[in-house]
């Protein structure tokens, strides 16, 4: 394209992947210190229980307050701080700033039940030789109880894992903390395999949600659903689901037996006190 382009040798290719790349660039300098700047912050996005409506917990959704390009969702720096190692550390403080803000929750709120987290887990983090003993300093230090705690681990992390992999996620499981799979249903496990993983909860991807949005639905989509809420309840896993806009979604995987859901029909992502609020309001009425 370049030489067609008027023989310029000079010429770029494709003016846009290069502005990416710089932008890449710009974000691959600054992601090692925007830690100890402190330019992270959470977001938090209820999940919510599908039979009565009430809050059952909170997603922690990491974001970065960037001085030049304003505020960046994971997927522009997750996968950066994947290649870097920064994911270490920084997953790090997502857990435990996340287990503080669950723990301050709990004290404000616990005539209603405690309130869980779910913090989403990298695989760099997962074959890290310190995500257990960082796992139980983090909970103790903050008095926050195991069972109120849900690490969320994509399904594709997993595909094909052997013991040794598991090995850390079999320690926390017994400690009490749940294991989710995230984003089940866009990888290619074999469910059989279900039972081998120290898993508790499937969380159903939102491609699933979003056909449920045709009406009608598609069949097809629905028998699948069906069949993977009867599969994870027969294994004795809840299923979440995630992506839910609308209430006729929202209807639809009540119906199909989904046990929770998280979407932007009930909120989106946002500071600790707006969950805050949700809970309380929920208490009261
Ligand atoms: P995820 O864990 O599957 O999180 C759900 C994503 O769906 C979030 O995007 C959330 O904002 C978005 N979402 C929630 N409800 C709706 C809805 O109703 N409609 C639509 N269209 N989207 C909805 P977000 O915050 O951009 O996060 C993207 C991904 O980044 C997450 O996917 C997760 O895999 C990763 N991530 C976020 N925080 C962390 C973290 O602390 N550590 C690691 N390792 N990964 C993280
Ligand atoms: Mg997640
Ligand atoms: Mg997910
Ligand atoms: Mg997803």
């Amino acid at each position: 394209r370049a030489k067609s382009a008027g023989g310029n040798r000079f010429e770029l290719a494709d003016p846009e992947a290069d502005a990416r790349a710089i932008t890449r660039h710009g974000l691959t300098t600054a992601l090692p210190t925007a830690l100890d700047r402190g330019e992270f912050f959470i977001e938090y996005q209820p999940l919510v229980h599908l039979g009565d409506g009430t809050v059952h917990g909170a997603e922690a959704l990491v974001r970065w307050l960037h001085p030049q390009h304003g505020v960046l969702g994971p997927d522009r720096f997750i996968p950066l701080a994947e290649r870097t190692g920064l994911i270490v550390p920084l997953g790090r403080w997502v857990l435990q700033e996340s287990v503080r803000q669950a723990r301050a929750w709990q004290q404000t709120h616990d005539e209603k039940g405690p309130l869980r987290i779910n913090v989403n887990l990298s695989p760099c983090q997962l074959t890290h030789p310190g995500l257990v003993s960082d796992t139980v300093d983090i909970l103790e230090q903050a008095g926050l109880e195991p069972d109120a705690l849900c690490l969320e681990v994509t399904e594709s992390a997993l595909i094909g894992a052997d013991d040794d992999l598991l090995k850390p996620l079999r320690c926390l499981a017994e400690m009490g903390v749940d294991i989710a799979l995230d984003d089940f249903g866009t990888g290619y496990s074999n469910l059989a395999n279900l039972r081998r993983l120290p898993v508790r909860v499937l969380k159903l991807d939102r491609s699933f949600t979003q056909s449920m949005q045709q009406c009608p639905a598609d069949p097809v989509d629905l028998k699948i659903v069906e069949g993977i809420v009867s599969l994870a309840h027969s294994l004795n896993l809840a299923v979440t689901v995630e992506g839910v806009e609308t209430g006729a979604q929202a209807e639809q995987l009540r119906i199909l037996g989904c046990d929770t859901a998280q979407g932007w029909y009930y909120a989106r992502p946002g500071p600790p006190e707006r969950l805050h609020e949700l809970a309380l309001a929920d208490a009261t009425g």
